[in-house]
């Protein structure tokens, strides 16, 4: 019998984290606000799930459960966040319910309250006071937090984010030179002052910051500007306008050990309240930090990709900092580009949003080329550096030793009798990327990937850098039995020990994945890199990401020639990208720097481009091209990935999702198709493209097929996701 209606009850619907397009309706004694939280039960659990607003149409036939709590009076974000987010789940076509999950802080998703507890500040005792500081000689870590702490008491999480060890702080509670001590947050509104004087502009930078100040309200900036250009200086001065209306910023920054930094220098410009997302927060620190934001306690947020999901009350301005940067994409799960999301964030808040980088996207370069973007360019160092000079080094059929020419070497041992700096870069971490049989050919390699096994030297074992399986390295081959195993290729251990053969006097400093795992080590690296303890440098990808090496003069890139043959059409962007990052840590200071590139093909179009004309004659053509072949950003891309233990199961279910696509003109359809990498972890992954003329369209076609493909039995045993603007393949 149907369920009569009492005249007080209403029918909501509500996004439950399930991984599911529908929503879900649910009786009710009175209407909750649209974003609020509420528990209901579902089978027999009780799920946290989100007000959606009242169900219009109920389904009279059907009797609907009620819910069981209402957990917030109002949204749980601010209006034009909540509208960005309900938009956002249409745009990638994700499940709603996971959408709200992922933009809330844990706390939240569990159902806590959305309140701030008491907080625990760390304060020096009376003894810590007046200890000597020497007197901590023995224990850097320790002084320099008890330093710290004298200025002011910090919160755990400033603890953290300042990146001062734990164990030291609880090395000085046990002395008890340091107490913890509660508080109860303090609310109050702060106060616009500014600490540091701000540098005199050159010209260039000047423009950019007028341009910004005169910003219409929602304005998205492109502050292209070379490395040592002054883009940072560039977003502090735009960034004191708005922190004195009283309006907060939001800085998105690539993940990667430039937090702290990044807040070092924000910190010692602005005296107000900043709180940073990253994830060595507790889940309260986090809920804490998340609710600053929001209420308008603090200034500045600064975060990884995530952090664009931050509702702030008083937003007036959102900065992306490195917006070429791969880490701001997310790539599992609700699979957004936050660069993307920051821009129509600026749009719903009516806000400026300023894009820095040194080598910007193309979806970026040709925005501003089409005028949407307004354009900043700062073509010249800061200061007095120099432009570098581009060498090309062909490395055709000379011997090479860890990777590195004779040509080169000489060049290195010029810069080191100089007594400057040289960094070597080499994307490639471990002691050899591969392990060969010398008699028979015989490859060690992971059965799970078919792929070979990367050396590791220094703990002897062999590792998969696509799954992580490892395992001791055998001394012997496994197919004829001989124990003339050798390293083939090189990685950047191989290189950093040759170095130190070949150049005994002057000491290495490694950085990359194996050599950073420890907290900290990354910033204690990066600082002793900077301070010249190492004449040499040897690194990874990391190194290329907005570091200030004032020694370097010298900077060399070994290996880059796999990217030119690469299958992946971004492969080329992030070349060009990589290239200009990794050039522009040479000669920074006073001194001139060079930048050499070893390869195989030194007449390759790309390289000639590249050190010919520069990045941004290098972006154009590749723009021209992407437009010929209909590519992002001319063309719209989603991608479908599908994989599992049987490659015909993957296979099938792509067949199936094609099927559902019409067939017209201005779609293509393309696969199912060997994902680059077609075997990883043991599972066989493919994957199928779709193109279109028009980003309205792909939306349109999207959200006609996706909700179908739920019930499609090829799809329900097999592990498949979809991209949209997809960034990897
Ligand atoms: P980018 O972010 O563009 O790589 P930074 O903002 O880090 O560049 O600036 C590079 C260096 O130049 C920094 O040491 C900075 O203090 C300095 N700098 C920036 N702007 C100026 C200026 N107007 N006058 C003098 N030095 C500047
Ligand atoms: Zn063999
Ligand atoms: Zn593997």
């Amino acid at each position: 019998m149907p369920t009569q209606l009492n005249a007080s009850t209403v029918a909501i619907r509500v996004a439950l984290p399930v991984p599911l397009f529908r929503l879900y309706s649910y009786d009710c004694d009175s209407l909750p606000a649209v974003g609020a939280r509420v528990r209901v039960p579902f089978g027999n659990r009780q799920l946290i799930g989100i007000c959606m607003g009242k169900d219009e149409s109920p389904d009279p036939t059907i009797k609907r459960k009620p819910i069981s709590a209402v957990l917030d009076e109002s949204n749980c974000w601010t209006e034009p966040l909540w509208r960005l987010l309900v938009w956002a789940a249409d745009y990638y076509q994700h499940p709603p319910g996971e959408v709200l999950q992922h933009a809330l802080p844990a706390l939240l998703r569990q159902g806590d309250a959305a309140g701030y507890q008491t907080t625990v500040h760390y304060e020096v005792t009376d003894e810590g006071r007046t200890v000597e500081l020497d007197s901590l000689k023995r224990a850097p870590q320790q002084q320099r937090l008890l330093a710290a702490l004298r200025r002011q008491s910090l919160l755990r999480r400033d603890i953290v984010s300042e990146d001062y060890s734990l164990s030291a702080l609880k090395a000085l509670q046990d002395k008890d030179l340091v107490a913890a001590v509660e508080h109860q947050p303090d609310l109050q509104q702060w106060q616009f002052s500014i600490d540091a004087e701000p540098l005199t502009l050159n010209p260039e930078q000047a423009m950019a910051v007028a341009a910004i100040g005169a910003a219409k309200q929602a304005q998205t900036y492109l502050i292209d500007g070379v490395t040592g250009s002054g883009k940072t200086e560039v977003y502090l001065q735009a960034m004191a306008d708005v922190l004195r209306r009283g309006r907060q910023v939001l800085v998105l920054v690539p993940e990667i050990g430039l937090t702290p930094q990044t807040l070092r220098r924000f910190k010692k410009r602005f005296n107000v309240p900043i709180v940073m997302l990253h994830s060595a927060l507790t889940d309260r620190e986090r809920l804490d930090a998340w609710l600053d934001a929001k209420q308008g306690h603090a200034a500045i947020v600064i975060g990884t990709r995530s952090a664009i999901f931050t509702p702030c009350q008083r937003l007036g301005m959102i900065i992306v900092d490195e917006e070429h940067d791969n880490s701001l994409k997310q790539q599992e799960g609700f699979r957004y580009h936050a660069r993307d999301l920051a821009v129509l964030r600026g749009h719903e808040e009516q806000v400026p949003v300023l894009l820095g980088s040194a080598t910007p996207s193309l979806e970026s370069l040709n925005n501003a080329m089409q005028k949407r973007y307004a354009w900043l360019r700062l073509t010249k160092r800061a200061g007095n550096a120099k432009k570098a000079q581009h060498v090309i080094l062909d490395i055709k059929s000379l011997p090479l030793k860890a990777g590195l020419s004779q040509p080169l070497i000489k060049l290195i041992q010029a810069e080191l009798e100089q007594q400057n700096q040289v960094l070597l870069f080499l994307n490639r971490r471990g002691y050899a990327p591969a392990l060969l049989c010398h008699e028979c050919g015989w490859l060690a390699t992971c059965e799970r990937c078919d792929a070979p096994y990367t050396l590791h030297q220094h703990n002897r074992l062999l590792q998969c850098h696509h799954c992580g399986s490892q395992q001791r390295v055998q001394t012997q081959c496994h197919d004829c039995g001989s124990t003339q195993l050798v390293g083939r290729g090189v990685g950047t251990e191989q290189l950093e020990s040759t170095l130190a053969e070949l150049f005994p006097e002057y000491p290495v400093l490694r950085i990359d994945r194996d050599t950073t795992r420890r907290k900290g080590s990354l910033q204690q690296h990066l600082e002793d890199a900077r301070d010249s303890k190492y004449p040499l440098l040897v690194g990874t990808q990391m190194l290329a990401k907005g570091h200030h090496f004032p020694n370097v003069t010298l900077v060399a890139l070994l290996d880059v020639d796999g990217a030119l043959f690469s299958a992946d059409f971004r492969a080329a962007e992030r070349l060009g990208q990589l290239f200009t990052q990794v050039a522009g840590r040479s000669g920074r200071a006073s001194k001139p720097g060079a930048v050499v590139l070893q390869t195989h093909h030194p007449d390759h179009e790309l390289i000639q481009d590249l050190v010919n004309n520069g990045y941004h004659h290098f972006a154009a053509s590749a723009l021209t091209e992407r437009e010929l072949t209909q590519l992002p950003p001319y063309g719209q891309m989603a991608l479908f990935r599908a994989d599992d233990t049987q490659a015909d199961a993957a296979l099938a279910a792509l067949q199936a999702i094609a099927r559902h696509f019409p067939e017209r003109d201005d779609v293509t359809v393309l696969g199912p198709l060997p994902a680059i990498m077609e075997k990883r972890a043991g599972r066989y992954r493919y994957q199928l493209i779709v193109q279109c003329h028009q980003r309205a369209l792909r939306t349109q076609l999207l959200r006609h097929v996706l909700p179908q493909l739920e019930q499609l039995p090829e799809l329900r045993r097999v592990r498949w996701s979809l991209d949209v603007d997809p960034q990897d393949f």
